[in-house]
């Protein structure tokens, strides 16, 4: 069997570097834990960025899979297939929304969304063609292609892949003056996270979204919600806009529907708004695949049967009050809703994520200053306070 180092030394010489991953192999998992080729075990408290909210090999999810690989995993969009419809009519009536375009990532989703926004604003709104502004903000994270590149404000992200696709404003988050002086007639949509969570879990002032929301409403803009990272049950509620009651026009869905095993997403909303989406006009080689939905179907019942959102609420309160009591004059500041908790330092936290590491606690830094913990929503109390002592243990000075 190949061994850790072997696996880096591979890994650094055929694929390029644009992760610079953490230096641990994960070959195995069960539930929370994972363990490297030589059996070392680690918990997971970063769950794959929220896509792995069942953790790893859920029973059901299994049970779901193997079972449809027994009858037939793609279809080409050319067809129907049994499988999407039964995932689509549950994501639609989770959500109580008309109907949702499926797509494969997060990024795609997005993409999705963006051309849906811009349809509708000609084709409804009649704005005129090709002059639609949908209106962003300030450190976003929605994905990795071209047009999420051109509006994102990261540099890192950004730097050196232009041209890039217009039609984009980009506003502060969580301030609402800004959003009224950024629209204008053309204004096709808002696209927001209800959690900025790559940016460092930055949670908006109770209001805010609803604010927006109905500024939106009133000037007939779409308010498009990316929950791919907030949704099912992540913050303490079913989604991330429930906090400020708000029901987007469009909700963007991803890595919670791949139930930990692969790709698919989605985007949804009422018909008079997705149906612009007419016979040629969009689409996706896999996306929709009954392998695919039947996760997604699965996924979405695993939710519905079990106390997940409530529990993603307990624990995550009690999370974030046990790492108040961690003594370090570094800690900038602890936020959190539900389980995805940043932990923001005056330095680079990366040194911390290594030690987390050898200490058998998996996490990850993101944008430098955060380490972000998104741990399976299936997480026992004792999983975390295994994980807690650990991390007050290593950070403590
Ligand atoms: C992860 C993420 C995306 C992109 O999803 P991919 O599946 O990685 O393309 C988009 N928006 C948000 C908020 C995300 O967290």
């Amino acid at each position: 069997m190949i061994n850790s180092k072997e696996v880096i030394e591979l890994t650094k010489k055929y694929i390029t570097n644009h992760y610079n991953p953490l230096s641990i192999v994960i070959s195995r998992g069960k539930g929370v834990w994972v363990e490297d080729p030589e059996g070392n075990r680690y918990i997971d408290m970063l769950g794959t960025y929220s896509a792995s909210s069942f953790g790893h090999k859920h029973p059901k999810i299994i049970k779901a899979i193997k079972k449809q690989l027994d009858n037939i995993a793609l279809v080409s969009n050319a067809f129907y297939n049994d499988q999407l419809c039964l995932f689509a009519e549950k994501l639609a009536k989770l959500t109580n929304k008309d109907m949702i375009v499926p797509m494969n990532t997060g990024s795609e989703a997005v993409d999705t969304a963006i051309k849906c926004a811009r349809r509708w604003a000609y084709d409804i709104k009649k704005v005129p063609q090709d002059e639609a502004e949908i209106i962003v903000c300030e450190n976003n994270f929605h994905g990795r292609n071209i047009t999420q590149c051109s509006f994102s404000t990261d540099d890192s992200a950004k730097k050196g892949f232009g041209p890039f696709t217009p039609g984009f404003k980009i506003i502060p988050y969580d301030d609402i003056e800004a959003l009224k002086s950024a629209i204008s007639s053309k204004t096709a949509a808002f696209l927001v996270e209800t959690i900025q969570c790559v940016a460092g879990v930055f949670i908006p002032k109770p209001g805010y979204l609803k604010e927006a929301f109905n500024y939106c409403k009133k000037n007939h803009i779409l308010f498009i919600d990316d929950e791919v990272q907030t949704g099912f049950g992540r913050t303490g509620k079913l989604f991330a806009c429930d906090w400020d009651n708000v029901k987007p026009d469009i909700y963007i869905f991803g890595k919670f529907l791949g139930g930990g095993i692969l790709p698919i997403s989605a985007i949804v909303g009422n018909k008079n708004i997705l149906q612009v989406f007419t016979p040629g006009s969009h689409g996706s080689t896999f996306a929709g695949n009954p392998l695919a939905s039947s996760i997604a179907l699965a996924s979405l019942e695993i939710l519905e049967e079990e106390q997940f959102v409530k529990r993603s609420y307990e624990l995550g309160n009690y999370f974030i009050k046990r790492l108040r009591e961690i003594k370090n004059s570094n800690i900038k500041e602890i936020r959190g809703k539900g389980l995805v908790i940043g932990i923001e330092f005056y330095t680079e936290a990366r040194s911390y994520c290594d030690r987390l590491i050898n200490n058998g606690v998996l996490c990850k830094d993101t944008r430098g200053k955060t380490i972000r913990f998104l741990p399976p929503l299936i997480i026992t109390k004792d999983e975390l306070d295994w994980a807690i002592k650990r991390i007050i243990d290593t950070l403590s000075e």
